[in-house]
């Protein structure tokens, strides 16, 4: 539990020591509750946690110390009223969505979406009669036409994967208020860092731990953040009913990966901007995309809701999928993956993986040809990345 008398301190300070909460043994690192329940002096005792009468951990599908350590911390940074943790990052954006709709209702989300989350919206919540609308997320008039009354949730990630395009949240956060619809931000690309969704103006905002607060490509998490009154009334019921819960282990891993974000954010977007910036110059290559090149055609917007670029460079190869895998095939530092945050550089096609269950029109639609790969740049030093990137771009 957290102590309420404990001065405010800066997110730095927050990353490395928000939410501990030590032992009897006086540990100076957080303890790892491997448990899956708790027990009770007495049998009054267990009837009154049960009647919600004490504040106390009944069982770790509801809540667990090491995953309460973490969510205090993720809660204390995003400066959000409250925190739930998850299995993974997909399971945070099912049940911040599936908590708070009913068939009969509409889910407005823009269409430049991760794989699995553009699966949620398009396949897995019709089936149970929520009507989804999607839109070009840049477009604030389809925004407008599509928010009319009716509107009950709205889910969005900016920046987009992978095409890093800017979806401007106050604008969009004011025309979803208007029709009373509740604001989902997906804000894995900036990460907790770099965007603070809640102060633009939305409801909820969703992780994927997976990523940058793990950030070592060691475990699956996940995270919900909101309002109180969102997470009583609707999170929690669900989540401890249908038990998307994150395992103490990897909360354990995700808290120590809180405590190097700061540093390790500071240095992938240095190295991003570097690396983007050495691109640019390149030939063969069509078009560059990071948030914060001059070259950005929301270079504007960027400047208003981001403070800095994030991992992530896309760009396009010129020549197709040949030459795209011709030219991942001849990298010896950045490794293929899917994966991204890591502290390793990785490096997708997002066509034929990401993004293959996508239409070939919706992939034209959304500006993934079969040349655009998409680069996570790691903490090993910049130049190394650019060796390997200007070596293979000559293979
Ligand atoms: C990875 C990712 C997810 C899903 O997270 P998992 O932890 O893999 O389940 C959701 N949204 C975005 C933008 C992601 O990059």
């Amino acid at each position: 539990m957290t102590d309420t008398n404990t001065p405010t301190y800066r997110p730095q300070t927050e990353l490395v020591r928000g939410g501990l909460a030590r032992s009897a043994f006086a540990e100076t690192s957080e303890a790892l509750y491997m448990t899956s329940g708790y027990v009770y002096e007495t049998a009054e005792a267990a009837e009154a946690a049960f009647k919600g009468k004490d504040p106390r951990y009944i069982y770790s599908r509801y809540g667990n110390p090491t995953v309460g350590m973490f969510e205090e911390r993720l809660r204390l940074l995003e400066g959000a009223e409250a925190c739930r943790a998850t299995s993974s990052g997909m399971a945070a954006v099912f049940a911040s969505l599936m908590c708070q709709l009913k068939a009969g209702d509409r889910v407005v989300a823009s269409r430049a979406l991760f794989g699995s989350c553009h699966y949620i919206v398009t396949e897995i919540l019709p089936r149970y009669g929520v009507v989804t609308t999607l839109v070009d997320g840049t477009d604030l008039d389809q925004w407008r036409d599509a928010l009319k009354p009716g509107a009950k949730a709205v889910f969005l990630e900016t920046p987009s994967n992978p095409t890093l395009e800017i979806i401007d949240l106050p604008a969009v956060c004011d025309l979803a208020h208007e029709a009373d619809a509740t604001v989902v931000v997906d804000n894995v690309f900036a990460s907790p860092l770099l965007q603070k969704p809640l102060e633009l103006g939305a409801d909820v905002v969703v992780y994927s731990a997976t990523k940058h607060i793990d950030g070592q490509g060691r475990c699956l998490g996940g995270a919900i953040l909101a309002s109180e009154a969102f997470v009583k009334d609707n999170l929690v019921p669900f989540m401890r009913h249908t038990g998307p819960s994150l395992s103490p282990f990897n909360a354990w891993l995700l808290l120590k990966g809180l405590e190097t974000l700061d540093l390790r954010v500071t240095r992938h977007c240095q190295n991003a901007f570097d690396v983007a910036s050495h691109l640019e110059t390149r030939n063969g290559i069509i078009r560059t995309l990071y948030p914060t090149l001059a070259s950005h055609p929301q270079r504007a917007l960027v400047e208003k809701q981001m403070s800095d670029g994030g991992s992530v460079v896309s760009f396009e190869l010129d020549g197709g999928k040949d030459r795209a895998f011709r030219f991942l095939n001849a990298l010896k530092l950045i490794d293929i993956s899917n994966n991204l945050g890591d502290s390793k550089s990785l490096i997708t096609h997002p066509a034929t993986t990401t993004h293959q269950r996508l239409s070939q029109e919706d992939r034209d639609h959304l500006g993934i040809g079969d040349g655009l790969v998409r680069l996570h740049v790691g903490l090993e030093d910049a130049e190394d990345v650019k060796d390997d990137l200007t070596r293979a771009l000559a293979a």
